[in-house]
């Protein structure tokens, strides 16, 4: 199993794009809606969706669909600093 940041980019972007549709483009913990861009031009926006690991890869998280979520940049960045 490749981990998801070797991924190629548009295989990663495949994996986005399904989370967004499956979470109707809500962010998992805030609930507000994200953007998401496929050029990457809006990656530096706060609301800009992120792939998240429910469980952390450091805890044993694995990169399969179900420990995987969308999360806007502002709550993913918000739980790394915990
Ligand atoms: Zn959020």
């Amino acid at each position: 199993m490749s981990a998801l940041h070797q991924m190629p980019r548009g295989q990663r972007m495949a994996v986005r794009l399904r989370l967004y549709r499956k979470q109707e483009g809500c962010c998992a913990l805030c609930g507000e809606i994200m953007l998401i861009e496929v050029a990457g031009v809006q990656s530096l926006m706060p609301r800009f969706a992120t792939i998240d690991h429910i469980t952390e890869r450091r805890n044993g998280g694995s990169d399969k669909n179900t420990n995987l979520r969308l999360t806007c940049k502002k709550c993913n960045e918000g739980r790394d600093q915990t």
